[in-house]
């Protein structure tokens, strides 16, 4: 198994050959797929798993032949339960992305919002964020989500522990119906698998 039999192009082949990576770790190998196929997914994956580069680089590829989002909107939308954990993935897409020109954007809590009013203002195609500032910012209009194609959970499981059920619930209401949505969570236990029923479609299932 390839990086470049998995069907990703040369500029993010290229990226991720400049982080060093061989071959697709297993969540890589069964998830990429499943996300280039426009395939609903939920995967228990631990971190340290590769399962960023599992989401991120199918659905750059994707974007990366597409028309950029509109101003105040964003393509995909990443929720993730801590500001740290968002920062993290929008660097290693900002890596990932070197050879395209995909915008991503990230917001959370604990900082200006204004700024982000104005990043925002000019559109992104992946929208990193944290439940409760992206709140803010969808409620203050400086988000809308007409676009949206794609709605990321990156450790599902943390967000529900952490008591993001209820924004993630008005977050969910907000988006378009006809979307992709992929659920990544250490477990799948039953209160998650509560969640990911009003939230997939017949999904495909990754375990690693
Ligand atoms: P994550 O599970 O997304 O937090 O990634 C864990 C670490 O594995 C990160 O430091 C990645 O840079 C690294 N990584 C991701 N995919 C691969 C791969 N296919 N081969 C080697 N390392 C990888």
């Amino acid at each position: 198994m390839s990086f470049e039999s998995l069907g990703l192009s040369a500029p993010i082949l290229k990226a991720v050959a400049e982080s060093g990576y061989d071959t697709p770790s297993p969540i890589q190998a069964e998830a990429i797929p499943a996300v280039m196929r426009r395939r609903d997914v939920m995967a228990a994956a631990q971190t340290g798993t590769g399962k960023t580069a599992a989401f991120t680089l199918p659905l750059l590829e994707q974007l990366s032949s597409e028309k950029p989002a509109p101003a105040k909107q964003c393509k995909v939308l990443i929720l993730t339960p801590t500001r740290e954990l968002a920062a993290q993935i929008k660097d290693n897409i900002a890596h990932y992305s070197k050879y395209l020109s995909v915008r991503t954007a990230v917001v959370f809590g604990g900082v200006k919002i204004n700024p982000q009013i104005t990043t925002l203002g000019r559109g992104c195609e992946i929208l990193v964020a944290t439940p409760g500032r992206l709140l803010d910012l969808h409620q203050q209009g400086a988000v809308k989500f007409d676009a949206l194609q794609t709605l990321v959970l990156d450790e599902a499981d943390r967000m529900l522990d952490m008591g993001f059920i209820h924004d993630i619930r008005r977050i969910v209401r907000v988006l378009p119906e006809r979307r992709q949505t992929l659920m990544f969570s250490a477990t799948f236990s039953a209160e998650i698998r509560k969640l990911a029923k009003t939230l997939v479609q017949d999904p495909i299932e990754v375990s690693v």
